[in-house]
């Protein structure tokens, strides 16, 4: 028995209209069925179709009218916002952040766990996820079936699909189903993906990028590890498996520094967290900047006494300059962005200070035409830039029309 092309062709087409609707819903609400007629160009019997499906299953609301100039007031519509909620999840190589969301990404609450060097085992891990999701929803008198989804952002390169981390090397993970080990505990729609490029989305549709119609922009997550996630056309790039934006592992210095990831003369190498710390040591052993010994604290007294004028700590964030600037060069040169964001925690520590520095090298690397296109900024995010992200990924499936919520069962 072959497949029926005609209907599963209809059925997509269907889905298509739907989630057109509900992206303009979103960004565009309040809004009437007239202008989403206008904006999607279909048919104004199509949008009232689709509409009457939608507000049956109670996702989106009748809120009112508007007037439309002297023809009939026009009932304006929104997402419903007691519809459903969303979980984000920045599994981070120090922390793990779950945060609860509503509909339009407005954060309720959060948990934050510190991850002992030790902790880095994949039950650690899901053990902490769920207790965070637990402890939320409860708090909150959430109950399973309003959550629309948990968005998850792990480090290192992911199968999106299978809900497998493939590669973690920092941690020394490959191949670890997450997604089963935290469906043992947890019965609600997970979504695994790479943190960098979950925080991507986040900063286009709610920070640098938001409301600028910025479509072509990569997101730096400068932290412990280096990652990036590039957004080209207004849609994330992913390439062949997912793994697009490893940016950290691309090459700045031939037979350079061994990387955690095997090779030599990453940039994560000579930029991460630990290697600036490393760097420190190599310079001065005895630095009352690694006084602290935890790596935050590390960074945090580096940056304090760069901005004192202290010798050893401006080398420093000199050269951490030099190499994330020419690095962004080079994406300059590939990608033609519009904006290169700079983000992740170590990002938001150092990035005011190595800014002036960073943008002079980005100028002398990058070629005059793409460079003239580009802007650099800092994430406006904060420190739950990875969290929303890991939410936009459930919310970029809840706009896609497929609700993993079955509509309500009418007698
Ligand atoms: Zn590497």
């Amino acid at each position: 028995m072959g497949v029926d092309v005609t209907r599963l062709t209809s059925r997509d087409l269907k889905r298509t209209n739907r989630s057109r609707l509900l992206n303009l819903l979103y960004f565009n609400a309040p809004t009437s069925r007239f202008e989403l007629s206008q904006l999607s160009d279909l048919s104004p019997a199509t949008v009232t179709k689709i509409i009457g499906e939608l507000i049956d299953e109670q996702i989106v609301i009748e809120t009112g009218v508007e007037d439309s100039q002297g023809g009939r007031p026009r009932t304006t519509l929104i997402i419903n916002p007691e519809y459903g909620y969303f979980i984000g999840v920045d599994v981070g190589e120090t922390h793990i952040y779950v945060e609860l969301f509503d509909i339009r990404l407005h954060s309720l609450s959060y948990v934050k766990y510190t991850l002992s060097p030790e902790e880095n085992h994949p039950e650690d891990v899901t053990r902490y996820i769920v207790q965070g999701v637990r402890a939320l929803l409860s708090a909150l008198n959430i109950p399973d079936e309003k959550v629309l989804g948990v968005g998850i952002g792990v480090p290192g390169m992911v199968d999106r699909s299978g809900g497998v981390s493939i590669f973690a090397p920092n941690w020394g993970w490959q191949n670890i189903a997450l997604q089963d080990l935290l469906r043992r505990d947890l019965k609600l729609p997970i979504l695994l993906d790479n943190g960098a490029q979950a925080m991507a989305l986040a900063e286009m549709w709610f920070g640098a990028g938001a409301g600028g119609g910025l479509v072509d922009l990569v997101v730096l997550l400068i932290g412990t590890g280096i990652g990036a996630g590039v957004i080209a056309d207004g849609k994330l790039y992913r390439g062949a498996s997912n793994s697009a934006g490893e940016w950290g592992h691309t090459c700045i210095e031939l037979d350079g520094r061994d990387c955690r990831c095997g090779s030599h003369g990453c940039i994560e190498a000579y930029a991460g967290a630990p290697a600036i710390i490393q760097r420190i040591r190599e310079l001065d052993p005895d630095s009352p900047i690694l006084a602290s010994g935890v790596q935050i604290e590390i960074i945090r007294a580096l940056q304090a006494a760069a901005g004192a004028g202290e010798a050893l700590a401006t080398q420093v964030l000199n050269e951490v300059a030099h190499t994330l600037g020419a690095g962004i060069a080079n994406l300059i040169n590939l990608f033609n962005p519009q904006l290169i964001v700079l983000g992740g925690w170590s990002g938001a520590v150092i990035g005011e200070t190595i800014l002036p520095q960073l943008q002079q090298v980005v100028r002398r690397y990058a070629l005059p035409q793409p460079l003239s296109a580009a802007k650099i900024a800092l994430s406006q995010l904060g420190w739950d830039a990875v969290s929303i992200g890991a939410a936009s990924l459930a919310l970029e499936q809840f706009l896609m029309g497929e609700s993993p919520r079955k509509p309500v069962e009418v007698a």
